[in-house]
């Protein structure tokens, strides 16, 4: 396929119908294939001969939906998983096990937080938080001879803190581990990690890239540029052979494939965390405008930003947009035609001038979600964040009166006049 621009892609990335086949992807609602032999099928099963055979292990609308998200990365290889969080998870036990050590940023999203603090390390896998902030020489020192993996949020939720992505992954290579992000709120309209020198990157494809908020998924897409050969000792895995499928080793029998494809063949097929076809053809849908929405959403929480920045009911703004933003440089650098539409702010009073804000709210709801199409905002100190103590809440960069403000598409002049009328209640 020739190499479009990423709006192109956006519209029709990922699936070519030939003669006769359906305009759009099919939603291929079936479980199982059929085959006329069981040589056929048992050439499958042996990774012999490629073909589909149990929608677990794959599935042509959840590929035909994958190569779009691979292709917008500008990666080799994608897999989508049934939740944001099954793709976090996937992404780090694909080469991480017991024994192992991870490091990762502190300001991560609250979900993520937990299962690196708690479910991973109850599995053995521990995790070293460091401050985002961190300089090269103090991360470099977080490294052990066990350390499998740096992980990371471009833009973190709900912090909005920016990688220093370049930082991060300089050290991660010199220490001989791949730099994992996730992409979630810039999407790649905004940030193609893998231009920076990330290796791997997930995705919550429940927010901006589903946009509407009726299916919950997650995607990871492998650069496929980190080298797991020279490496060998560390990523064993990937480089000598799976007892579980014949003795193959994956990175000799599918090279740059390598990291997805034992993705799928040891934890799809273990774990099993698959989308189902009727919530992948959702993105799919979503995907297509994901480029218009962006643009709107980051132009609409500009402007909500700047005015909220100048009211007077309101203690402070966070948006990287915004020129005296702590994020600026970073985001000029990493961002420079828009973050997303996220924005924080504190309302004068604290906690509870805020909480009687948002019951004020009439057209932005109160939801635990962020990144739809409709404006809404949530209180994280009591609701995603909820499980974090206070030192735990400031590592994360959240504090206890804290308003996020996921800026939708509707015109902005209504969400500024809703606003206004609840400050001034
Ligand atoms: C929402 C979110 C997740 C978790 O995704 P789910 O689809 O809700 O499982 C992970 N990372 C980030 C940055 C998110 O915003």
């Amino acid at each position: 396929m020739p190499k479009y621009n990423i709006n192109t892609i956006c519209v029709q990335g990922g699936y070519e119908p030939k003669n006769g086949e359906p305009r759009v992807v099919p939603i291929v609602q079936s479980t199982t294939f059929k085959y006329e032999s069981s040589q056929q099928m048992g050439d499958l099963f042996d990774l012999k001969d490629s073909g589909y055979f149990y929608t677990r292990l794959a599935n042509p609308t959840n590929d035909a939906v994958a190569r779009k998200i691979c292709q917008l990365e500008g990666g080799v290889a994608a897999i989508l998983t049934s939740s944001g969080q099954a793709a976090n998870f996937y992404a780090i036990l694909n080469i991480a096990s017991a024994g192992d050590h991870i490091i990762a940023s502190s300001a991560i999203y609250g979900g993520t937080y937990n299962l690196l603090a708690n479910t991973m390390k109850n599995m053995g896998i521990e995790a070293t938080f460091v401050d985002p902030d961190i300089s090269a020489e103090e991360l470099e020192s977080k490294f052990k001879p066990n350390t499998k993996l740096v992980f990371g949020e471009t833009i973190a939720n709900p912090s909005l803190k920016i990688l220093d992505i370049e930082k991060f992954a300089e050290t991660a290579h010199k220490n001989g581990v791949p730099l994992i992000v996730d992409n979630t709120f810039p999407t790649p309209i905004f940030c193609r990690p893998f231009e920076w020198g990330v290796d791997i990157v997930t995705h919550s494809t429940t927010k901006y890239m589903n946009g509407s908020a009726n299916a919950v998924g997650g995607a990871v897409v492998d650069s496929g540029n980190f080298d797991w050969e020279k490496y060998s000792e560390k990523f064993p895995g990937l480089t000598t052979p799976d007892a579980t499928y014949h003795g193959i080793v994956y990175t000799k029998s599918f090279g740059k494939g390598a990291y997805i494809t034992k993705m799928t063949t040891n934890l799809m097929r273990d774990l099993g965390a698959i989308p189902s076809p009727q919530n992948s053809f959702y993105l799919g849908v979503g995907l297509e405008t994901l480029h218009l929405r962006m643009e709107r959403h980051y132009s609409n929480a500009l402007t909500l930003a700047k005015h909220l920045q100048n009211h007077p009911k309101v203690s402070w703004v966070s948006f990287p947009g915004l020129e005296n933003d702590s994020q600026y440089a970073l985001a000029q650098k990493y961002l420079p035609n828009g973050t997303c539409g996220v924005i924080s702010f504190g309302v004068v009073g604290g906690r509870e001038a805020a909480v009687k804000f948002m019951d004020s709210l009439k057209l932005a709801a109160i939801v635990t979600h962020v990144a739809d199409a409709r404006t809404c905002v949530l209180h994280p100190a009591s609701t995603t964040h909820r499980q974090m103590n206070d030192n735990e809440l400031a590592a994360a960069g959240v504090s206890p009166d804290l308003i996020r403000m996921s800026v939708g598409i509707e015109d902005v002049r209504d969400l500024i006049a809703d606003i206004d009328q609840a400050l001034y209640r």
